[in-house]
C-alpha cells in the first residue's frame, strides 16, 4: 500500500500512537499498526474497534474525580453524537453556552457537568456507573492521561 499524499512507500510497525486527532492530548494507544511513508512521513494509524475505544476513553472520563477540560467535554459532547445545538438542547442551554465550554472561556458548571456525566453513563451500559463518584469530584479541572490496550474483548484503559 502506497502512501495517500506522495504515493511513497509505507512502512508498517507496532507502535504506541499518541491519538491526539480525537481531541484530547494524552491518550495512547499501544501497540496499534502505523503506517509511516518513507518518503514525506505521513502516517496513517489502523484502530480497530473504534466504537469501543471511543466507549472505554468516555467511561474512564466520567469516572475520573478531577473535573472535565474543555477539550473533555467537546469529546464526551461528541461521544453523545450530538452537535453543540443538539447538546444545548438536552442541557437547557444556550448555545453560546456549549461554545465557551469546549473552547475554555466558561468553565462548565458542576450541576451541568454531573448532568453530562449520567447522560454518557446512560450510553455506556456495559458498565456500572458509580454514582459516588458524583459526590468526590474535585474542584480542579485536569486532562486525563490515559494508556489504552486492545484484545478480542475491547479496549482497556489504564493511567498513564
Ligand atoms: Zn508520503
Amino acid at each position: 500500500m502506497n502512501c495517500p499524499s506522495c504515493d511513497g512507500k509505507m512502512r508498517v510497525a507496532k507502535e504506541n500512537f499518541n491519538y491526539s486527532s480525537c481531541g484530547l492530548p494524552y491518550i495512547t494507544l499501544q501497540n496499534v499498526e502505523v503506517r509511516r511513508c518513507e518518503e514525506c512521513g505521513e502516517d496513517e494509524v489502523v484502530i480497530p474497534k473504534i466504537d469501543l475505544l471511543h466507549q472505554a476513553i468516555a467511561t474512564s472520563l466520567i469516572a475520573k474525580r478531577n473535573r472535565l477540560t474543555a477539550a473533555e467535554v467537546r469529546f464526551l459532547r461528541k461521544y453523545l453524537g450530538w452537535s453543540g445545538v443538539d447538546f444545548a438542547r438536552h442541557m437547557g442551554v444556550a448555545p453560546e453556552t456549549v461554545s465557551r465550554w469546549e473552547n475554555g472561556r466558561e468553565a462548565i458548571g458542576g450541576v451541568a457537568e454531573r448532568l453530562l456525566r449520567l447522560m454518557v453513563a446512560t450510553r455506556a451500559p456495559a458498565r456500572d456507573y458509580a454514582l459516588d463518584t458524583l459526590a468526590e469530584l474535585e474542584d480542579e479541572a485536569a486532562p486525563t492521561r490515559l494508556k489504552l490496550a486492545v484484545d478480542r474483548t475491547g479496549w482497556h484503559p489504564e493511567a498513564a
